[in-house]
C-alpha cells in the first residue's frame, strides 16, 4: 500500500488487487505457454489479451507508485507511463472482440460493410483522445499544486467507448450463440459483468486499483472454459490430430508451401497387443519427447493415433535432410516379455499444395499411405500413392479381427504329388478366412492388409498351431505326408524371437521340426537378406526346412538360391501356365537342371493339365501341386482324398 500525504490530507492507493492480478497473469501466461498451443487466431488474440493485461497491470502499479512518491519521480516518465497505461487498457475491449470473432469463425468479416466502421470508427476516436491530450490535456494534466497528475472527464468518454465495444461483443455473442454454445457464451457475457463492476467501483473509489484484478478474474474464467476445452495434446505429449488439422489450415488460409512427412509404425496393432497399453504409450511417449527435442518444442510434430505420426514443415526445410534423423529416433527396439522387437516405420512425403491443397484430401492420403502402403519401402512419394478402395481396408480389418476373435480362421491343406515315388509326400497348409459379412476372403487380398497392420504375426501363430494339431491327430506322416508346407511373410521374418517362438511351439506340441518346411517368397528373400540369412540359418540347424515360393516372378533370384539354404523350389505358377510356349519350356527346362545340380527339389506350382505334368516330369521336375491333382482341401476333405489315393496305389 502507498500513501501520500498532500497539504494535510491523506490519500492512500490500494494497489493490492493490481498485485494480485500480477501474479494471476503471470499463472495465465505460465499455463497457457506451458500447455502446447496453436498459432491459430485465437490464441494468437488470447496471448495478445495476456500480454497486454499484464503490461497494463504493471504500468497502473508504476503509476500508483509515482503518484503515492509525488517529485520523487520526473513528470514526463510519469506522463509517459499513464499514455501507455490508457492505450493498453483502451486495447483491451477491442481485443475481447477480436476474441469473438475468432471463435465464431467470421475474423474476416471483420472489414465488410457497415463493420468498418462501427468496429474500426472507435478505435481512431480513442486514439485521438488520448494523442491530443499532448495538447488538450482532456484525459490527464499535471497539477503543479499536488505534483501529480489529475484524471480529466475523458477518461468517460474513453469508458464509454469502452463500453461500446463491450456491447459490440456481446451482440455479436448473442448472434452466434448457437456456433458458440451455452458455456462460452456465459462466459464471455460474465467478462462483460467482471470487468464493468470494477470499474465502476474504481470509479467512486479511485484509490482502489481493481480495475486489473477484474480483468484477471475474466481472463482466469475464459482460460477455464474456452481455451482449456479444446484439447491440442495427445498422450504422447506431442500435439494431436485436431491440432494438425489448425495448424494446417492456417498453412493452407495464408496460401503458404509446406512439407508433410507422414510416419507410421510398422504393425503398430499387432505390437500393442503383444506389449499391452502401457507399454506401447511409454514407447510412443519417448519418440513424442525425443521429436519435439529435435524440432526444438516449435511444435512441429504431431501424433494422429494408431501409431501414425505426422511432421508439418515449411517448404524451406528439405526432407532429405530430415528423414534419416526421424529414422534413427523412429527404429528403436522395445523389450517384450517373450521377445525384442526392432520397430520399423515408412515414411511419405507429402508436397503441399502441389500434391493435395485441402485438408481432407491430405487426411484421406495420409490414411491411404497407411493402408495401402508398400511395407518394403521405407520412403514413399504422395505421387505414388494409388488411390484404391480404402472402405473395402477397412471391413477387411474388422474381418479379420472378427476372426481372430471368434477363432474362425480355417487351414486347407492342397496336396502334392511326388512324380518319382507316385504319392502324395507333402501338402501346402493355405489359410482360409470366411467371415459372416463379406462371405469368403482370398489370402491374396487379407494377407498383404494384414502385413501392414502387423496382425499377420499372431495369424502366422494360429496357421502353425492348426497344422501342428492336424499332423498329430491324423498322424500324417503315418499316410505318407512327409512334411507340411507353411507359408511366412517378411513381417513374420522380421520378427527378432521369430525362431524362439516357432522352435516353442512345435515343442508344445512335440513335433519334429523336418516335419515343417517354411515357403519364404522370392521378394522376402530380395528385400531382407541379411536379415532372412540369419534366421533361415537358426531355423535350418534346429531342423526346418525351407522352400522358395513363386519362383520365377521376382528379381534377385540367383543371390537368394546360391545364399540362402534353401532345400525346394516352387516355381510359380504363372510361369507353369506358360508351359506350351516354346521359350518357357526352354527356360523352365534349364531351370531345373541348374536347380537338381545345385542339389535342390523341384515343385511346379498350378498344374491343371495332363500335358503339363508331362512336360515338367521329361523335364525333371520332382514334385506337383495344382488343381489337376487336387484343390486346396479342408483338413477332413484332405485326409480322405489322401486314404483314397492310398487304398488305389
Ligand atoms: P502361394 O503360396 O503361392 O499359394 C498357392 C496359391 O495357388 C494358392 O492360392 C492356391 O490355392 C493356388 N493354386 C494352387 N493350385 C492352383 C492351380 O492349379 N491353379 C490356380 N489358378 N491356382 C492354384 P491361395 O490359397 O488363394 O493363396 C494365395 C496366396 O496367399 C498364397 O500363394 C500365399 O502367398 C498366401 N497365403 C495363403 N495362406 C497363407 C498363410 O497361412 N500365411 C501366409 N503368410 N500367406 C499365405
Ligand atoms: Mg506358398
Ligand atoms: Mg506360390
Amino acid at each position: 500500500m502507498f500513501t501520500s500525504e498532500h497539504w494535510g490530507e491523506f490519500m492512500i492507493y490500494n494497489i493490492d488487487f493490481d498485485i494480485a492480478a500480477l501474479f494471476f497473469l503471470l499463472a495465465l501466461l505460465f499455463i497457457f505457454y506451458y500447455k502446447k498451443w496453436i498459432p491459430n487466431t485465437q490464441n494468437k488474440v488470447f496471448s495478445a489479451i495476456l500480454w497486454v493485461s499484464l503490461f497494463a497491470t504493471i504500468t497502473d502499479i508504476l503509476d500508483a507508485g509515482m503518484s503515492s512518491s509525488s517529485g520523487l519521480f520526473p513528470m514526463d516518465i510519469h506522463q509517459i507511463i499513464l499514455y501507455i497505461y490508457f492505450l493498453l487498457i483502451d486495447a483491451l475491449p477491442i481485443l475481447y472482440v477480436l476474441y469473438i470473432f475468432s471463435l465464431t469463425g467470421v475474423e474476416g468479416k471483420l472489414f465488410e460493410g457497415s463493420r468498418k466502421y462501427t468496429f474500426f470508427g472507435p478505435i481512431v476516436m480513442i486514439l485521438f483522445i488520448i494523442l491530443a491530450n499532448f495538447n488538450t490535456g482532456w484525459l490527464f494534466s499535471y497539477n503543479s499544486e499536488i505534483q501529480n497528475f489529475d484524471r480529466n472527464y475523458a477518461v468517460a468518454i474513453l469508458n464509454l467507448i469502452a463500453f461500446y465495444y463491450l456491447m459490440f461483443g456481446v451482440k455479436e455473442i448473442i448472434k452466434h450463440r448457437r456456433v458458440l454454445g451455452t458455456e462460452k457464451s456465459v462466459a464471455l457475457c460474465l467478462f462483460v459483468v467482471f470487468i464493468t463492476l470494477p470499474i465502476i467501483i474504481q470509479m467512486y473509489m479511485p484509490h482502489l486499483f481493481v480495475t486489473m484484478f477484474g480483468v484477471a478474474i475474466c481472463l482466469f474464467l475464459i482460460f477455464m472454459t474456452i481455451q482449456g476445452s479444446e484439447e491440442i495434446r495427445s498422450s504422447t505429449g506431442l500435439l494431436n490430430r485436431n491440432a494438425f488439422i489448425s495448424c494446417i489450415n492456417i498453412y493452407n488460409d495464408k496460401k503458404e508451401e509446406y512439407v508433410i512427412i507422414a510416419i507410421r509404425i510398422r504393425g503398430y496393432r499387432y505390437f500393442k497387443r503383444v506389449f499391452g497399453r502401457t507399454k506401447m504409450k511409454k514407447f510412443l511417449k519417448e519418440i513424442g519427447s525425443s521429436l519435439d527435442n529435435y524440432f526444438e518444442n516449435q511444435n512441429r510434430a504431431f501424433y494422429l493415433g494408431g501409431g501414425r505420426f505426422a511432421v508439418l514443415l515449411p517448404s524451406r526445410y528439405s526432407s532429405d535432410y530430415i528423414i534419416p534423423d526421424l529414422q534413427n529416433i523412429f527404429n528403436k527396439e522395445i523389450d517384450g516379455e517373450e521377445m525384442k522387437i526392432n520397430f520399423a516405420s515408412n515414411f511419405c512425403i507429402i508436397n503441399c499444395p502441389s500434391d493435395v491443397n485441402d485438408i481432407d484430401s491430405l487426411l484421406q492420403l495420409i490414411d491411404k499411405f497407411d493402408k495401402h502402403i508398400d511395407e518394403s519401402k521405407e520412403i514413399t512419394y504422395a505421387s505414388q500413392i494409388e488411390m484404391a478402395d480404402s472402405k473395402r481396408i477397412d471391413e477387411i480389418e474388422k474381418a479379420v479381427d472378427r476372426a481372430l476373435l471368434n477363432d474362425s480362421f480355417e487351414v486347407h491343406f492342397q496336396p502334392i504329388y511326388s512324380l518319382d515315388k507316385k504319392n502324395y509326400h507333402s501338402a501346402e497348409a493355405l489359410i482360409r478366412l470366411h467371415d459372416e459379412k463379406l462371405g469368403s476372403i482370398s489370402p491374396a487380398e487379407f494377407i498383404p492388409i494384414i502385413e501392414r497392420n502387423g496382425l499377420i504375426i499372431q495369424v502366422g501363430i494360429i496357421v502353425l498351431r492348426k497344422v501342428c494339431e492336424f499332423y498329430l491327430e491324423n498322424k500324417l506322416n503315418e499316410k505318407g505326408i512327409e512334411f507340411v508346407e507353411i507359408n511366412l511373410s517378411v513381417a513374420q521374418c522380421m520378427q527378432k524371437d521369430f525362431s524362439e517362438i516357432m522352435q516353442k511351439i512345435l515343442r508344445e506340441y512335440d513335433i519334429n521340426p523336418n516335419w515343417i518346411n517354411f515357403e519364404i517368397t522370392e521378394t522376402v528373400a530380395a528385400e531382407s537378406p541379411e536379415l532372412l540369412s540369419k534366421l533361415m540359418t537358426t531355423l535350418h540347424a534346429k531342423g526346418f526346412q525351407f522352400s522358395l515360393d513363386d519362383y520365377g516372378t521376382g528379381y534377385s533370384s540367383m543371390i537368394s538360391l546360391i545364399e540362402l539354404p534353401f532345400h525346394i523350389v516352387k516355381l510359380d505358377r504363372e510361369v507353369v501356365a506358360k508351359l506350351s510356349n516354346v521359350k518357357t519350356q526352354i527356360a523352365i527346362g534349364n531351370t531345373i537342371d541348374m536347380l537338381k545340380k545345385m542339389k535342390m527339389y523341384v515343385v511346379a506350382e498350378g498344374v491343371e493339365t495332363q500335358e503339363q505334368v508331362r512336360l515338367l516330369q521329361d523335364m525333371g521336375c520332382d514334385y506337383i501341386q495344382g488343381f489337376y491333382y487336387s484343390k486346396p482341401l479342408s483338413g477332413q476333405l484332405f485326409i480322405e482324398y489322401i486314404q483314397k489315393q492310398m487304398s488305389v496305389v
